[in-house]
């Protein structure tokens, strides 16, 4: 019986898997994927957008060659702080399901406390564990966003940018209005893809850097990429078609133009994958983004007791958020837990 089960190992689920070995839990990580896999399916070599000190765990630790670390740099810090803590992380295993228990046989003498509030059966692809607590770190890549129009099922529609190598003197149609689409966009055209951004009017005149838009520094290149000729910007009504070797695109006027097309890169955001909370009982609304799960902004619970939610799913998107919540969440649960055993032992 383990006092908490992280599912996930991003920058959440690592600062909790910290936390809550300093806080002397029984704790494991499930990861999925590897340590950092969403930093992981970053572009290679892309330099990210936030400072060192949103990323870092402790001051200082973070030690970019230049002032804002590579993927590369990133993800091996993250490696790195998970190998010297020691923290419990078991990748390439799956969560399929939480379960509720309501009286946990490993519960049933000592924890009164907990009895009340259930125990949980979390299943994976490699075995079950039993927990008191799990936080749910699982981040929002699970569901890449689709154009759902015909071809988009085609093996060329990708969505995911990871380099830009095999597409040199290809023709890349960059989908979107975000920074993803933007970077994706920029690395294509410089290194030679012939590269066109379908892109609404609005996203990319939107420059307001609270907003989901193109960041000012990708947005200067990619100015200059066009004005070289080196990339194509196409103001966007919708994608028509995707066919083998072309797309049919309607502009904002309502043009249907044909271009040649070896490879499309939809890069239109993700969402999390709420299912296991929604069966457990999780009350979801409506974020800026997508749906979220409602909690408790103080400590991170939702509505189902011992279920906790942490990271890029929920209402803050960025990693300093991600590493900052479990530092609120893993007190509480301590608090928690020693309450029970007092509750206990009385
Ligand atoms: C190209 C790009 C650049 C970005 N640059 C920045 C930046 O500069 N600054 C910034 O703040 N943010 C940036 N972001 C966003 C940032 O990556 C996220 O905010 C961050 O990863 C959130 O951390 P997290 O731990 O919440 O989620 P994630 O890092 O997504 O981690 C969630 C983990 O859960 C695992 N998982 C999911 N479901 C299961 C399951 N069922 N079982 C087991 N494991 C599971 C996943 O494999 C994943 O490893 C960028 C995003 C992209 C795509």
């Amino acid at each position: 019986m383990y006092d908490l089960i992280i599912i996930g190992a991003g920058p959440a689920g690592i600062s909790a898997a910290f936390e809550a070995k300093q806080a002397g839990l029984d704790y494991v990580v499930i990861e999925k994927g590897l340590i950092g896999n969403t930093i992981y399916n970053y572009p290679v070599g892309l330099t990210v957008f936030s400072t060192v000190n949103e990323l870092e765990f402790g001051e200082g630790d973070l030690k970019p060659a230049r002032e804002k670390p590579t993927r590369e740099e990133l993800l091996s810090y993250y490696v790195r702080f998970v190998l010297e803590n020691e923290l419990d992380v078991r990748t390439e295993e799956t969560v399929l399901e939480v379960r509720r228990e309501e009286n946990h046989p490993a519960d049933e003498a000592s924890a009164p406390l907990l009895r009340k509030e259930g125990s949980f059966c979390v299943v994976t692809d490699k075995g079950d564990y039993a927990a008191r607590n799990v936080l749910f770190a699982i981040g929002a890549m699970d569901h890449p966003r689709r154009l759902g129009v015909p071809g988009d099922d085609l093996s060329k529609v990708r969505d995911l940018f990871r380099e830009t190598y095999p597409w040199v003197k290809k023709k890349a149609l960059v989908v979107g209005g975000g920074n993803s689409a933007g970077e994706a966009a920029l690395f294509l055209a410089q290194e030679g893809a012939e590269t066109t951004l379908a892109i609404f009017r609005d996203d990319w005149e939107n420059t307001d850097p609270k907003q989901g838009c193109i960041k000012y520094w990708v947005r200067q290149p990619l100015e200059e990429e066009l004005k070289q000729h080196c990339l194509s910007l196409f103001f966007l009504g919708k994608v028509v078609e995707i066919r083998e070797s072309e797309v049919e695109l309607e502009s904002e006027s309502g043009e249907r133009v044909v271009l040649e097309n070896d490879v499309v890169f939809v890069l239109i955001g993700s969402d999390a994958d709420l299912t296991m909370l929604r069966s457990l009982g999780v009350e979801t609304e409506r974020g800026k983004y997508g749906d979220v799960p409602v909690y408790d902004p103080k400590t991170h619970e939702t509505n189902v007791p011992g279920i906790y939610v942490a990271g890029h799913f929920t209402n803050k998107r960025h990693i300093k958020a991600a590493i900052d919540a479990p530092r609120k969440i893993i007190p509480a649960i301590a608090a928690k837990l020693r309450e029970g055993q007092k509750a206990a032992g009385s």
